[in-house]
């Protein structure tokens, strides 16, 4: 991305060996411009079969127009639904708030619209082991991917502070888990040199044949709405390889012409993972790595691989950075719960971010917002469970529904339902 140096598809490669910055899947649009239009796509809509039936296939031309169709290892993904919540529109005050939910992926992340796509590339390159280093969905998501695939999957991850649903997947799935003393940002490092000593594909989001599946959640998104763009997009900042995909997919949509003006993006990170944040207020410039710690542990990550495509994507979309404190996180994630529609703490960045930046007069009350709830409520059940307990250490829920311990008889039980009526949360 940074030298245009140029190399094939076929070689495994993640860096770039003239100038060691980020790869770029780089797309012939000229060529596609001949083949891609809205109705095609369309038309596309209620597949029964493989590929287009999956989310992510749907837009083969876009993702990876060479690849042979039996190659494609694909559970289908996608296809993921975009919820109109006016109640919550009305508390982050805008007219109109979409949510794409992109929890309710195959594994339950955003991340296995990217898997399908790595995971099909290294097929096609004739790979037998593939590797991560993760905060946990990347690993349920590789794993459940590689079994698909025949693959031998193995995932690294930090020994403490993983959240149970997502360890749990990657066990299950039968993935060789390695539990590392370090931190997710030390765990990517020793993953990249093990694999290259061992001979074994990367499948962290450095890998651009990741990024280009997870293009596919805004071509969705903006097909769902009909083409009409937003005026922002709004997700959660970790790794960034979610926001850079972001990028890359409106760029080339509107260089296809499929859209015809370009949404903002927002990218919300939490206060104690805020490295991106603190280079936005130092206009972009450089990147100084921090040590993360946040509840959100999905985005618990302090030296985020894909930061320059990250700023790549704010430069292309007039973009900003917001942060959220865990309290903030847990406080909408809690709205979004309530909704009875659900996520995991990373993912309540989205709505939080929002309500911060109608707050701080950048997203005008008139605009159309996009937030993007990127992991299932079921992920994390601690995280949930504790907050309605109220014992989560520095956060006081807003809004808690505790529960109500009662003796196994009906005079009680009648009391407490006389009594305890639950808060409704929005108006
Ligand atoms: C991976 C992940 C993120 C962060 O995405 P990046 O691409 O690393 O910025 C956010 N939320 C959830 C649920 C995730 O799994
Ligand atoms: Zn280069």
């Amino acid at each position: 991305m940074n030298c245009s140096e140029q190399y094939p598809i076929d070689q495994v490669i993640y860096t770039c060996q003239r100038c060691g910055g980020l790869l770029d899947v780089h797309h012939d649009l000229e060529a596609l411009r001949r083949d891609i239009t809205r109705d095609r796509f369309d038309q596309r809509l209620g597949a029964a079969d493989l590929p287009y039936r999956s989310g992510v296939w749907r837009y083969k031309e876009l993702i990876y127009p060479t690849i042979p169709d039996n190659y494609i290892v694909s559970r289908p993904e996608g296809n993921t639904n975009l919820y109109y919540t006016p109640q919550l529109a009305r508390w982050v005050g805008v007219s109109k708030l979409y949510l794409k939910h992109e929890g309710e992926n195959p594994t339950g992340s955003f991340k296995d619209r990217g898997m399908t796509g790595g995971v099909t590339h290294a097929r096609a390159l004739g790979i037998r082991r593939v590797a991560c280093a993760s905060t946990g969905n990347t690993s349920a998501s590789l794993a459940a991917y590689a079994a698909l695939g025949g693959l031998e999957g193995i995932v690294f991850f930090q020994n403490q502070q993983i959240a149970l649903g997502k360890l749990a997947q990657a066990v299950a799935y039968g993935a060789t888990c390695i539990q590392v003393e370090a931190d997710f940002d030390r765990n990517l490092e020793l993953v990249r040199e093990v694999a290259n000593k061992l001979g074994i594909y990367v499948l962290n989001s450095i890998n651009p044949f990741r990024l280009e599946g997870q293009k596919s959640i805004i071509i969705e998104m903006l097909q769902q709405l009909r083409w009409q763009t937003p005026d922002w997009i709004v997700c959660p900042g970790g790794n960034l390889g979610n926001s850079s995909a972001f990028g890359k997919a409106l760029y080339e949509l509107y260089a296809l012409g499929l859209i015809d003006r370009l949404p903002r993006l927002a990218i919300i990170q939490a206060e104690g993972a805020n490295p991106l944040y603190r280079s936005y207020q130092r206009g972009l410039q450089s990147l100084e790595p921090i040590h993360a710690e946040t509840i959100a542990t999905a985005i618990k990550i302090g030296n985020p691989v894909n930061y320059a495509k990250a700023v790549r994507a704010l430069r292309w979309t007039d973009g900003v950075v917001e942060v959220v404190s865990d309290q903030e996180i847990m406080d909408a994630k809690a709205l979004i719960d309530r909704q009875g529609i659900g996520c995991e703490p990373a993912s309540a960045c989205s709505l939080a971010g929002a309500q911060k930046l109608v707050s701080r007069g950048i997203i005008r009350p008139e605009e159309r917002v996009v937030g993007i709830l990127t992991g299932h409520i079921l992920k994390d059940p601690e995280a949930t469970i504790h907050y309605h307990d109220q014992t989560l250490a520095d956060i006081r829920p807003q809004f808690p529904n505790p529960l109500h311990p009662a003796a196994p008889d009906i005079e009680a039980i009648s009391q407490i339902l006389e009594q305890a009526r639950p808060q409704t949360a929005l108006a």
